[in-house]
């Protein structure tokens, strides 16, 4: 399993159901909508064909939903204009675009003499000379040709928009309506911003995760305020290297990937990760050393932009990411940086104390998988936080906290009805777990819930317990009490002079006779035959071997083959579940 998970923004090239499938096949956990291009009524759409891929794959795929927020873009024209060097350009709000005058999507009337005005990305610079009313009056220090709607950024400038602007909020009723499962806000500053993104969604009636952009260089101040009132964070580097020096951004990377590492909040790392194979069919060196090296400072995920949403090859720039990712995940070193870098738990909290020591349990017992049973995935979350070597298998009864876990890394979110009581849900979560495949009959597994007692607050997980994961193969009545592990040894007439050592002796239905042989041979005994007093029943309790009866073992279970037979709760497990302690 993949432990970083790969998002991907739909578009044009990729946002037909047949494409959305296979980049799910290929590994995308999360498709992102980015609500700076196309129409409410395509992205309502897109997002009920989200929905349907991830109903018919394996594998939660989430949807995302990106709000423009408070972006200034130039606008919309046919053909590109040309800006020289030098020339005056005057900035207006508005919707056509010359060499003399730049329809903006907001006035910018707040800037001064001496600000930067940067366009496309930071490709255009020019520096504002005056400002009139709402026009303002700039000269183009470096020049380049403009193009429809690109984005501009005034660095340091505070330009007075709100940060849910109107557009948003269609694009929020959408999302509720649509039942998304993050938005994601554009340009938020602080907290407070991002009280303002949830707010508009509960007014609109929704109840959907923020995951906010950090793209600004006054949010990277305020970086801890943010992760504190957001479900996730995003490193958005595409305007974060045009709003503050670009040699800021490697460093600013991981310090956000850090504070979000540590908050146990997912981080995305995001824009041109693979940037040229938009349109080539393989990536840079340095492209892929990006991803690397976003994996190694312990991001949750990689996300792709216009890769996936316009490139020539979405699926092939996913399977490309992929195979980056896992070799960084094989390495010696990223098991070092993980094991170097596990936060303390936040103090007080029982839930990250658990999951901490979950993390370290895991570990030195070998165990396959952490199976974490989870209602609303703050359990399965906190584990992810402390990084462990194992997969994190996540159960939980809400469908959609199984897709916005799709989110977090290493956890493999599966679903997993609600039962009756606690050792209900656990059974259930290590039976779910060895239906995923991560786990099998025999392993060891550290079982983590939070179920139950979640809802009322976040410090309410209150069970860990080591486990060994056990497959039925039969079940029936207890004869004699006792577990033991052995060979399945059929025994259709009662000859023993073949019987292993410890033999799990098998009867059928058909069997009449008596052992011959050694009888010291018998480790247990299953008859497929009902009744507590055969001469099977007596032979057992007088050699003191567990005996269960009515129990026929399925033909798929090879002769040989180690079983476990649990006769005090009647039952035969697959491989050797007998507590570790008693294992030869
Ligand atoms: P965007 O956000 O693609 O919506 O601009 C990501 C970024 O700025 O990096
Ligand atoms: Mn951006």
């Amino acid at each position: 399993m993949r432990r970083a998970k790969i998002v991907c923004t739909l578009g044009p090239a990729s946002d037909d159901r047949g494409t959305i499938r296979e980049l799910a096949d290929a590994g995308m956990a999360v498709a992102r909508l980015n609500a700076s291009h196309g129409t409410h009524a395509d992205r309502a759409e897109v997002i009920d064909r989200i929905h349907a891929v991830d109903a018919a794959v394996d594998d939660p795929l989430s949807s995302m939903l990106d709000l423009q927020g408070p972006e200034v873009r130039t606008a919309e024209i046919d053909d590109p204009i040309d800006l020289p060097t030098d020339a005056t350009v005057r900035f207006v709000e508005g919707d056509t675009a010359t060499p003399e005058e730049v329809g903006l999507s907001y006035a910018i009337s707040t800037v001064e003499p001496g600000d930067t005005v940067l366009l496309d990305d930071g490709r255009i610079e020019t520096r504002v000379e005056a400002v009139d009313g709402d026009v303002v009056t700039a000269r183009v220090v470096s020049g380049g040709e403009l193009g429809s709607r690109k984005g501009v950024n005034i660095p340091g400038v505070d330009l007075d928009l709100d940060v849910v602007t109107d557009r948003d909020r269609r694009d929020i009723e959408v999302a509720v309506e649509g039942d998304a499962d993050f938005v994601a806000a554009s340009f938020v500053r602080d907290a407070d911003d991002v009280y303002e993104v949830t707010d508009a969604i509960e007014n609109a009636g929704g109840d959907i995760p923020v995951v906010s952009k950090i793209e600004r260089a006054g949010a990277v101040d305020n970086i801890d305020e943010i992760v504190e009132a957001s479900y996730g964070v995003m490193v958005a580097r595409g305007d974060l290297g045009v709003e503050c020096p670009l040699e800021h951004v490697p460093m600013v990377q991981k310090r956000i990937i850090h504070s979000a590492q540590d908050a146990g909040v997912p981080v995305i790392t995001a824009t041109e990760m693979l940037d040229s194979m938009v349109h080539s069919r393989r990536p840079t060196r340095a492209e892929a050393s990006d991803v690397a090296n976003a994996v190694l400072d312990g991001t949750d995920a990689v996300m792709l932009s216009g890769e996936t949403a316009i490139g020539d090859h979405p699926v092939r720039v996913v399977e490309t990411m992929d195979r980056i990712v896992r070799e960084v995940e094989r390495s010696d070193e990223y098991a070092e940086t993980r094991e170097g870098r596990v936060p303390p738990a936040a103090e007080g909290s029982q839930t990250e104390a658990l999951a901490r020591a979950a993390r370290f349990l895991a570990r030195d017992l070998g165990a396959a998988a952490i199976v974490a049973v989870s209602e609303s995935g703050y359990t399965a979350r906190t584990t992810a936080k402390f990084r462990p070597g194992v997969p994190v298998v996540a159960t939980t009864p809400r469908d959609r906290v199984r897709r916005q876990l799709a989110l977090s890394w290493g956890v493999d979110p599966q679903y997993a009805a609600y039962r009756e009581d606690i050792e209900g849900m656990i059974d259930a979560a290590v039976d779910t777990a060895i239906e995923a495949g991560a786990v099998e009959s025999g392993d060891t597994v550290v079982v983590l819930s939070g179920m139950m007692t979640e809802l009322e607050g976040t410090n309410t997980t209150n069970m860990l317990k080591v486990h060994v994961a056990s497959e039925t193969v039969a079940t029936g009545r207890s004869v004699a009490r006792g577990r033991v592990a052995g060979p399945v040894f059929r025994c259709p007439d009662g000859d023993l002079s073949d019987a292993p050592d410890g033999a799990i002796v098998v009867l059928p239905a058909t069997f009449d006779g008596e052992f011959a042989g050694d009888t010291g041979r018998i480790g247990g005994i299953v008859d497929a035959r009902p009744g507590m007093t055969s001469y099977a029943a007596m032979v057992a309790r007088e050699r003191g071997v567990p005996m269960i009866s009515g129990a026929p073992l399925p033909d798929d279970v090879a002769d040989g083959a180690t079983v476990t037979l649990h006769a005090d709760r009647g039952i035969v497990y697959e491989g050797d579940v007998t507590p570790r302690e008693h294992q030869r």
